[in-house]
């Protein structure tokens, strides 16, 4: 193993096991995009397939939507093949499926794929959801949620419905952006420039400048940032109002 793949699955390692994310006879769907962090994440649970102690499945899953088609889809499977992990494109009408008078943004186009992927996820037997979010993703989503909601909440790297039998994992939770580019180089992943029409999330550009700011470029303040998130100390957290 190279460098940079060397750091990508020792801390992809470490967050599986920190977070319980595997369990034995686990069905695993993970949701390709065509991009560098998604592909980097499929590769490695396929490399960890081969021997980690519990035993557990893979499947591969591309949402395509009706207003996007920057992915190459039959490069993606072509890849996905070749790692020996069984991949599906569905096409989903998400413009198709706004209600008259609203407008598209990223909200409706998240929720309206994550409905898929637990749609199909439970159609196909799987139990989990693997997706490509990193450490960087997670404390941008926090610091969003602060900053535009007044809300303290994040992306976790484990999430449990209530409603559903399928749980969502986040493996490479503890990887920084840096360090998942780096290995897609280091591999030659070909990452699929995403062309939509709608852009980047410009809040999510925003905020992630501030970040830069923030921690000055330190990599262990953006981890403590994301660290923040399981040191929660209530007594000094919660603010109550008289109404309340
Ligand atoms: S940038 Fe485009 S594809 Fe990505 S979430 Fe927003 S609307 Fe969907």
């Amino acid at each position: 193993m190279k460098n940079a793949e060397t750091t990508v699955a020792k801390l992809v390692e470490i967050a599986l096991r920190r977070f319980g994310m595997i369990e034995k006879g686990d069905r695993i769907l993970i949701a390709v995009s065509g991009g560098k962090d998604s592909t980097a994440l499929a590769y490695d649970l396929a490399m960890k397939r081969r021997w980690w102690p519990e035993s557990f499945e893979i499947g591969a899953i591309h949402i395509a939507s009706d207003f996007c088609r920057c992915c190459k889809v039959a490069a993606q499977e072509l890849l996905m093949k070749s790692w020996d992990i069984p991949y599906v494109s569905v096409d989903v009408p998400i413009i198709g499926r706004l209600k008259p008078g609203r407008s598209m943004n990223c909200y409706w186009c998240s929720t309206q794929r994550r409905t898929e992927l637990l749609r199909y996820a439970m159609d196909h037997g799987y139990n989990k959801i693997a997706l490509g979010h990193h450490l960087d993703d997670i404390v941008e989503t926090l610091l969003m949620n602060m900053l535009h909601k007044g809300e303290l909440s994040g992306m976790l790297p484990v999430v449990a419905y209530d409603k559903y039998p399928v749980k969502i994992i986040r493996p490479l939770a503890l990887c920084e952006e840096t360090q998942v580019i780096a290995f897609a180089e280091e591999k030659g992943f070909r990452s699929a420039a995403c062309t939509c029409p709608y852009g980047r999330e410009s809040k999510r550009r925003e905020v992630r400048s501030r970040i830069g700011l923030l921690t000055g470029g330190s990599s262990v303040q953006k981890r403590n940032l994301f660290e923040s998130m399981s040191n929660v100390n209530l007594d000094y957290l919660s603010v109550e109002s008289e109404t309340d």
